[in-house]
């Protein structure tokens, strides 16, 4: 909104200075400055209102666990973030999509994610994202030659079973939870655990990778 305001006031600006100047061309040129500043304004705009619906809907729906959890993670002084990872996961026992078994589970190997998102959206904060979590295991980067992709991305866990996708709730919270880690940090790569760990791992199981790319895409 800010941006427009600043654009339609430069315009408006240039718009005066040209209607002063009084001849055809240089009127026709302040028009068409205003209406490709008003284009850009809305864009902006737009895209500021996407970012703001993420951010929203991850607001609403976090739960902040970070204060728990004491495994699977450590601190680093700082790091460089790029890549987001996206991984399924669910308790080997008795209600196999608790959250408190999925952690009981972590716990035992020491690993975790930065998120996991349950099966009713709830998106459970565990590992703060500058902290180094250990979700990914031996890895590397698709195209590169970057091993331990621990080091630099943010790991997403999603509750679901092979047998078992995710729900609807859970793809939303995941299009909104990864548009907003967008604007905190350049992610040039959204990648499946399969994809960096091929024949070792094969989630996210039953995942629709295309349609949530396609979603990322969208405002
Ligand atoms: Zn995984």
């Amino acid at each position: 909104m800010r941006v427009r305001t600043k654009l339609h006031i430069l315009s408006s600006s240039i718009f005066l200075i040209f209607a002063r100047v009084n001849t055809k061309p240089m009127r026709h040129l302040s028009v068409l400055i205003l209406l490709l500043a008003t284009a850009v304004g809305t864009a902006c705009s737009q895209n500021q209102a996407a970012a703001n619906e993420a951010e929203n809907l991850v607001a609403s729906r976090t739960k902040d666990l970070t204060k728990t959890i004491n495994y699977g993670h450590r601190p680093v002084a700082k790091r460089d973030i790029d890549v987001v990872v996206i991984h399924s996961t669910y308790y080997l026992g008795p209600d196999s999509f608790n959250i408190d078994g999925v952690l009981k589970q972590f716990k035992r190997y020491d690993v975790c994610s930065h998120y996991i998102v349950g099966r009713d959206g709830t998106i459970y904060k565990t590992v703060a994202e500058n902290n180094v979590a250990y979700h990914a295991g031996v890895s590397t980067l698709p195209g590169t030659n970057r091993k331990n992709c621990n080091s630099f991305s943010i790991g997403i866990e999603v509750i679901c079973s092979p047998s078992q996708g995710p729900t609807d709730e859970q793809y939303n919270s995941l299009v909104a939870l990864v548009k907003d880690i967008k604007t905190r940090y350049t992610i040039n790569y959204v990648v499946r655990h399969s994809d960096i760990a091929p024949g070792r791992k094969t989630d996210p199981w039953q995942f629709d990778w295309k349609g949530f790319n396609q979603r990322l895409k969208e405002e």
